[in-house]
């Protein structure tokens, strides 16, 4: 699924670097744990769960654990540099995409999409801004449906039982 995403060294050693520059620009102290988990969201923009974050990195760092992973999400997130999604009841999802968008939940082939804010620029969305007399200081904006792929598959649907 991901094998656009070959590691060839050079481009390895330039993500990792990418991914210290982030960490350093959301004020967060660089290891090399926390280094490979940015690389690792920045390389694969599907809104991860820490298990499938977790599984992909703990090859190559064995001492690394789950609870290692959610704290490290929680810490990021603190700091901004991650927004943790709970669209999807059973998992945390992971978004490195910190500019402000909404998404939708396929409740078919269980992905996360993004799609643009409904109602709310995103530059209002960065900042805390007055609703109603209430003092908003994030927005999440969440949708639940069958996505397009999925849609597209349905109605291909009929076609392949026919050929049976
Ligand atoms: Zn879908
Ligand atoms: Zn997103």
């Amino acid at each position: 699924m991901n094998n656009l995403t070959s590691r060839s060294t050079a481009a390895g050693q330039g993500c990792r670097a990418a991914a210290a520059d982030r960490l350093r620009h959301f004020g967060v102290s660089v290891t090399r744990p926390r280094v490979a988990i940015m690389e690792y969201l920045m390389e694969h923009h599907v809104h991860p769960t820490v298990e499938q974050v977790y599984s992909a990195l703990s090859p190559e760092y064995p001492s690394l654990s789950r609870t290692t992973v959610y704290n490290t999400m929680k810490m990021l997130a603190e700091h901004g540099a991650v927004t943790l999604l709970t669209i999807d009841d059973r998992n945390l999802n992971i978004d490195e995409n910190t500019t402000p968008h909404a998404h939708l939940y396929c409740t078919r082939c269980h992905r996360i999409h993004d799609l643009p804010l409904q109602g709310v620029s995103p530059l209002q969305a960065s900042y805390a801004f007055t609703l109603d007399g209430h003092l908003i200081q994030q927005v999440h904006q969440y949708y639940k449906g069958v996505c397009r792929e999925c849609q597209t598959d349905l109605n291909k649907e009929p076609l392949l039982t026919n050929k049976q």
